[in-house]
């Protein structure tokens, strides 16, 4: 499906943004486990240094993004889960005193289990927006041959860049750590797929796989620009016609996907022992200066909003993502967490949902084969059992349906709604 790209972004070199006085950090970023706290109110902290973790495996830890002082705990509303998730506030002392990195002298020469062990204790996640543990991601169970790896650099939705300047500013370490993941995985292929609206990137690379050694070890696939691309599954059948069973994954088909901003931090956790405390966010839409930004995880929306020039139109609204499978987020004192790769700022209409006129566009347009009226229709109803029948675990929460609807049903709220009323149910039985 096409969709109005508006990159606007697209040209903008990441630019970091001064260090913030204060930033909140949700002790749950992850899908899986949430952390405990480590410290307490008053405690001194460095920059880098572990603040909460867990003994549970699928989980990943979280690190103070400033120096400074613990001085309060609060609640955000978590956004893996949109459940209230417990977080630490730290003051900035504006010194940015790091902990000491512990980087390794050989690092090709750890051991897979020394490199998952960095990539855990430095609290990567999928930074795409998934936030799965990586260490777990790059663990498959005992029997799972895992024979491809995918580094996807696609980033589909419209204005996000975030993915595309990292590629074009920090290929190096991207290839880098796809190098790692290689090691970890032993796959017999490695392609990186690329939408073809990003010449300048897919050229790039070409370029470092041969100044770097990895011909013939990467194999860069151009993709059509199509929405949804960039998401696992239509990557998967695309690239490889290969399909994720129902309610699979896709290793249960050998295939794992990376982004490439998570092969980044991959680089940084293993080669320079440096803990995941920052990322790059495209910051767009309605605002005077749209920019990359390079950001502490922990800072707060307002900073990067006014950062580039402030909100420029009337009613506005504020998404963490892009505008098909975004979130909207009214509280701009909400901080950037480790899935947040855009800012949308929109202007926003108030729309008024009308009934089904049975036109058939959202089936058309569902990727996943679905029938997303019906899904809508089964929520509505309370109908939660035969959404479970209807499928509805295997949608991906694109937006495709939604995009297409000429009676603006939301039907991705209304998915979203009976997915949480099922976990709710689950978790009671
Ligand atoms: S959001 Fe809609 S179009 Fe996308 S997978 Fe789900 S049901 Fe299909
Ligand atoms: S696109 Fe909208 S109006 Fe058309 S069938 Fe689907 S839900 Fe109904």
């Amino acid at each position: 499906m096409k969709v109005p790209e508006n990159k606007l972004t697209a040209e903008s070199p990441i630019e970091p943004i001064p260090l913030p006085e204060k930033v909140i950090i949700p002790l749950h970023q992850n899908i899986g486990a949430p952390c405990e706290t480590m410290v307490k109110r008053g405690d001194k902290v460095l920059t880098g240094q572990k603040i909460g973790d867990s003994e549970r495996f699928v989980n990943a830890p979280v690190h103070a993004t400033v120096s400074g002082e613990i001085s309060a705990t609060t609640t955000v509303i978590n956004p893996p889960t949109g459940q209230p998730a417990a977080a630490l506030v730290i003051t900035s002392d504006g010194k940015d005193e790091w902990v000491e990195l512990e980087a390794p002298e050989e690092p090709e020469a750890l051991s897979v289990k020394e490199i998952l062990g960095k990539i855990r204790e430095a609290g990567l996640v999928g930074l795409g927006g998934a936030t799965f543990p990586t260490h777990v991601k790059l663990s498959p169970p005992e029997g799972k041959k895992i024979d491809t790896v995918i580094l996807n650099g696609c980033e589909c939705e419209p204005y996000i860049t975030s993915d595309h300047r990292v590629m074009l500013e920090y290929g190096e370490k991207v290839l880098s750590g796809l190098n790692i993941i290689r090691k970890v995985l032993s796959p017999d292929n490695v392609y990186i797929a690329i939408e073809d609206n990003k010449a300048d990137a897919i050229d790039h690379l070409e370029k470092l796989i041969v100044a770097m050694g990895f011909k013939e070890d990467f194999k860069i696939i151009p993709l059509k620009s199509k929405y949804p691309m960039g998401a696992e599954k239509t990557l998967l059948n695309t690239l490889l016609s290969r399909e994720v069973p129902i309610g699979g994954l896709p290793l249960d088909i050998g295939v794992i996907v990376h982004n490439v901003s998570t092969t980044k931090a991959i680089h940084d956790a293993v080669f320079e022992g440096r803990p995941f405390v920052e990322r790059v966010v495209t910051v767009t839409g309605v605002v005077k200066n749209p920019k990359n930004l390079l950001v502490r995880l922990g800072t707060p929306l307002r900073s990067l909003i006014d950062y580039c020039g402030g909100i420029d139109g009337k009613a506005s609204e504020v998404i963490l993502g892009g505008p098909m499978m975004g979130i909207s987020q009214p509280d701009l004192d909400f901080p950037v967490t480790k899935g947040t790769s855009c800012v949308l700022v929109k202007e926003s209409r108030p729309i008024r949902e009308q009934d089904c006129i049975s036109c058939g566009r959202c089936l058309e347009a569902c990727p996943m084969y679905l029938i997303p009226t019906m899904l809508a229709k089964y929520t509505k109803a309370g109908r939660y059992d035969e959404c479970q029948k209807a499928y509805i675990a295997d949608c991906f929460e694109c937006g495709a349906c939604a995009y297409v609807c000429p009676a603006n049903i939301p039907i991705v709220q209304y998915i979203k709604v009976a997915k949480s009323e099922l976990i709710k149910r689950a978790a009671t039985k």
